[in-house]
């Protein structure tokens, strides 16, 4: 018998094609097998008559081929096998296309269960393209069953992977269940073999359904033990006081060069509150694009390196990194001499003292060991020596890029003294709130709604066809004004990961035309940092009018001057990603606009006019949620990483039962030693990270 661990090559009797399957899925394991879910099932549990069968629902027929032909002459490379199948109520025409061995496989008299869907065609009438079937004497394996259909791979076939699956699952052995039997039972719930065996091979709908709801259950429970087990190590560490010096306060904001929004007052003051006890602050920022969390975050460094200590910031990318530091230059520049480090795996920059100079490698670890300093960098910031041994706060800008683990790292990391930094986790994707409870269980949240005042709306408009002319006339005609334009290029090219081609075939084809004359810059991801900096910085200067881009853009860049953000094929953007794109114009007084250009029609070009109505990153998110529906899995698009399979957003009171579990697990023994498998488990998620 199979147990989960064991490798795919102990699953007896494989024909090459489930071979080929398993070998184009990368699974190694049993496990990994089992856990590729299903995307949907197909209902044929119950056998109808012909006579008695709906149009347009899966349905599984008990037939007689009463005759069987290939067509002639139709187009070469396809062939066409017609049948005509028949029971009692009568008769039904069938065509398979590419199959020529049916011809012998289904000779005339032969009885069998077609399982599929019945079209109506005005010429032909009732017919069924390529249904699947069996012999009637066999255990059909999709026949008379509820049929699981799995995201297909390369060539790998349907049937291939159904018949594979429900191999592994009449081998798979009763295992050990992970959940302690008291949680399982409490909550109702499959035990995980049978989880298994019910999300792949169901006798019903609901049975499938509540296979999945054990997994997801699983997963959830999983996330929130990998977020808890963090705070409580956080808090078994405690962080340092740090003292809050209120003129000083007064003075940094009076120095700003504009006044701080409610929002943003408040966060600032939940957060100082925070950081003066010793339990350590773990709190999410939460701001639309443009909201202005960063003038927070330098607020509370500043507080913190006058308090005596130092500070870190790790934001996402390199350009990202980089302007921070000026940000954070800017803000400081009135109240204090504040040293800034800037850490990048290109560079090592130091302001201090009036002095900027760059650094070595050991130049700089030497003066991070001295500490008092205000740290800047990319993820480089978590290699070793890269934080100064009196860190007391941590910023994560924009934390959905990173995984948990790199999140956790810089605020767990521990100082030399023992204790770990306060924790301020920044996020410009809105999300509701049973969401935000799950995936950030263990932080309090702030959230900054108010735009900065005197903000214009970005107007948004979803351009097509001929009508796209009018995106690049708003391009010259804003460039005329002395502003800036972003044009964003979807990657079309699977092998373009990068977006080198899209971008710099944009790029060829809009200097040649609608934008000839303009200054033109190109920016994507193969580029070298100092390049990918050049670029970014001639543009934030106004030596490029235009910017073609990649959404390596998409994260925080900020340059006021940019007014027309021009989104190609837009349809190949989520919704919240076209709002974060969005979001680097209109961050100044100046009116911006944003065009979507696309060729989609129908239901993909309404998701798209939801950005047309509204401004607000919260609708923009419930409607992504809405419009997504139930089916959608909870993804990386929320978690920062592809830790779920079989959750669903719509899985509120999963959420809620897994939370609930999650602490009364953690109460009873915080280091999950009584529940091994488990931590196993959360071991795992704290592991994975997020790939760019
Ligand atoms: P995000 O929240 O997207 O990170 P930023 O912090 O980059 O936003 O801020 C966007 C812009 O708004 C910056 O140019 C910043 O200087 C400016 N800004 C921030 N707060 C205010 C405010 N209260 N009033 C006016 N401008 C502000
Ligand atoms: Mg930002």
């Amino acid at each position: 018998m199979l147990k989960t661990g064991d490798s795919v090559r102990e699953i007896p009797e494989l024909n090459a094609a489930q071979k080929r399957a398993i070998k184009s899925y990368g699974a190694e394991t049993v496990g990994d097998l089992l856990d590729m879910l299903p995307r949907r099932y197909d209902d044929y549990s119950r056998t109808v008559s012909i006579g008695d069968a709906p149009i347009g629902q899966p349905v599984t027929l008990k037939v007689r081929v009463e005759s069987i032909g290939k067509q002639p002459g139709f187009r070469r490379r396809i062939t066409i096998i017609r049948a005509s199948l028949k029971d009692s109520t009568g008769s039904l025409r069938v065509i398979w296309f590419n199959q020529p061995w049916l011809l012998e496989k289904l000779p005339a008299g032969k009885e069998i269960f077609l399982s599929g869907t019945i079209q109506f065609r005005p010429k032909f009438g009732r017919q069924m393209s390529n249904p699947i079937w069996e012999p009637i004497d066999s255990e059909g394996v999709t026949s008379g069953t509820v049929a699981p259909v799995y995201p297909l791979m390369g060539s790998v076939a349907q049937k291939t992977m159904r018949e594979l699956m429900a191999r592994v699952i009449e081998n798979l052995d009763e295992a050990p269940d992970p959940l302690p039997a008291d949680i399982r039972e409490t909550c109702g719930l499959l035990t995980r073999t049978d989880a298994y065996k019910a999300v792949h091979r169901p006798r019903t709908l609901g049975i499938a359904e509540e296979g999945r709801r054990r997994l997801a259950f699983d997963e959830l429970l999983v996330y929130r033990l990998a977020l808890g087990s963090a705070r409580h190590e956080a808090d078994k560490a405690g962080a340092p006081s740090v003292s809050f010096d209120e003129r000083f306060a007064k003075r940094f904001v009076a120095s700003l060069p504009f006044p701080l929004t409610d929002d943003q007052r408040r966060a600032a003051w939940a957060s100082i509150l925070d950081m003066q006890q010793t339990r350590p602050m773990r709190r999410l920022l939460q701001g639309d694009v443009g909201s202005g969390k960063t003038v927070v975050a330098a607020f509370l460094m500043s507080l913190t390196y006058r308090a005596g200590e130092s500070a870190a910031l790790m934001a996402p990318t390199e350009i990202l990194a980089k302007q921070h530091g000026r940000s954070l230059r800017r803000f400081l520049q009135e109240t204090g001499q504040a040293p800034v480090l800037l850490l990048t795996s290109s560079e090592k920059r130091l302001w201090e003292g009036g002095e900027e100079k760059t650094l070595k490698l050991h130049e700089a670890r030497e003066r991070i060991r001295e500490g008092r300093i205000l740290v800047i960098g990319t993820h480089a910031l978590l290699e070793r020596d890269m934080l100064p041994p009196d860190t007391a706060l941590a910023v994560v800008d924009e934390q959905h890029r990173f995984g948990v683990t790199q999140r956790e790292a810089l605020a767990v990391a521990p100082r030399p003294d023992g204790l770990v930094p306060h924790l301020l986790s920044m996020t410009a994707t809105p999300i509701p709130r049973s969401l935000a409870l799950t995936l950030y269980g263990d932080l309090d949240v702030s959230v900054i709604r108010q735009k900065p005042s005197g903000r214009m709306e970005i107007k948004t408009k979803v351009l097509t066809g001929a009508d796209r002319e009018q995106a690049y006339a708003a391009v010259v005609a804003e460039v005329k004004k002395s502003h800036r334009a972003f044009v964003v290029c979807p990657i079309i090219d699977e092998s373009d990961k990068l977006g080198v081609k899209s971008a710099t075939e944009e790029a060829k084809r809009l200097a040649a035309g609608p934008l000839k004359g303009l200054r033109i810059g190109l920016l994507h991801g193969r580029m070298p940092p100092a390049d990918k900096d050049g670029v970014m910085q001639s543009f934030a200067e106004g030596l490029l009018d235009v910017l073609i881009a990649t959404t390596v853009v998409e994260v925080g860049v900020d340059v006021p001057e940019a007014t027309v953000m021009l989104i190609e094929g837009a349809e190949r953007f989520g919704l919240a990603q076209l709002h974060q794109l969005r979001g680097r114009v209109g961050r100044s007084s100046r009116v911006s606009s944003c065009y979507l250009l696309s060729d989609a029609d129908g239901p993909a070009l309404e998701r798209l006019k939801v950005l047309e109505r509204t401004n607000d990153g919260f609708v923009v998110a419930e409607e992504d949620l809405q419009r997504r529906g139930e089916g959608n899995v909870l993804g990386t698009e929320q978690s920062g990483q592809a830790v779920f399979r079989a959750a669903r957003t719509s899985d509120i009171d999963l959420m809620a039962m897994a939370g609930k579990a999650a602490d009364e697990l953690l109460n009873k023994d915080t280091e999950l030693a009584q529940v091994p498998e488990l931590h196993t488990l959360v071991e795992r998620v704290r592991k994975t990270s997020h790939q760019e």
